[in-house]
């Protein structure tokens, strides 16, 4: 069975790129480019999985992630940070805040989906693409 996957992130180039391997595996996939409307949809769509760029305007990752985490109806989503970490102790960081995880920039295509679905339940797991061929 194929995920709901809400993107988040201000970058056309990456939001396109992770749109594209997410959609081949077979995922269903929001995108939303700043933090207040990744909270608007997040809330209404209620999605498998976000995942979510730490720079971004309006509401930054953290703020995000505090606001769905603050509210019953989103606060078991799991969230996924994925950003470039530029400081030792970015990850660290991230996890403290309360993230179930992140994954960094620049982004793996052959991995990518598989990193992501780590983050899904094994039942929405397309396997992708290890079964590729
Ligand atoms: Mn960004």
């Amino acid at each position: 069975m194929p995920a709901r996957i809400l993107i988040v992130e201000d970058n056309a180039a990456n939001l396109k790129l992770v749109e594209y391997l997410l959609k081949a595996a077979g995922h269903r996939v929001s995108s939303a480019t700043d933090g207040g409307e990744g909270v608007r949809m997040a809330r209404k769509e209620r999605p498998d999985l976000i995942l979510c760029d730490l720079q971004i305007p309006v509401l930054d990752g953290y703020e995000v992630l505090q606001q769905l985490r603050s509210d019953a109806a989103t606060r078991a989503i799991p969230i996924v940070a994925v950003t470039a970490f530029s400081a030792p102790g970015d990850q660290t960081k991230v996890i403290d805040a309360g993230f179930d995880g992140y994954l960094s920039k620049p982004i793996d295509p052959e991995k990518f989906v598989a990193q992501a679905e780590h983050y899904l339940p094994p039942g929405m797991r397309t396997g992708f693409p290890l079964n590729r061929r």
